[in-house]
């Protein structure tokens, strides 16, 4: 996908701080970090979002390789909260399908019912 920052991260045309990276999937630091631990992990191949047909597999990968992340930044103890926003409501920005690693401190809105 020409126009798109994380197809060109993948293939290495745009720096980043790569955390992790194989084959299929690339890790690497958020630029603009919400927590003391951000990280985003991304297919390399490019998909709009995770309903953009991506395979299970691929999607499965993806999720093990977040929690890889969380123990390469220290954080698989203490807990950590893995994010996908998907489309307009969903507030995705970045139109490549991503998965946010957050934490090294508490999260600030707790997500599901409340207290
Ligand atoms: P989302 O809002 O879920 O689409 O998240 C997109 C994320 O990508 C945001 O947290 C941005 O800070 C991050 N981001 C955008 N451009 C870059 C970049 N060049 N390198 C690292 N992270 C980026
Ligand atoms: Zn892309």
């Amino acid at each position: 996908m020409d126009d798109c920052v994380f197809c060109k991260i993948a293939t290495h045309d745009i720096k980043a701080s790569i955390v992790y990276e194989d084959d299929s999937v690339v890790a690497f630091e958020d630029i603009n970090p919400q927590l003391p631990t951000h990280v985003l992990v991304i297919p390399k191949r490019h998909y709009w979002h995770i309903g953009d047909d991506v395979p299970e597999q691929l999607i499965g990968h993806i999720y093990s390789i977040a929690t890889e992340v969380a123990s390469i930044k220290g954080v698989d103890k203490t807990g950590y909260r893995l994010v996908t926003n998907v489309g307009e409501d969903g507030r995705q920005t970045v139109l490549h399908f991503h998965v946010h690693v957050l934490g090294g401190a508490q999260m600030p809105i707790r997500m599901g019912p409340a207290d």
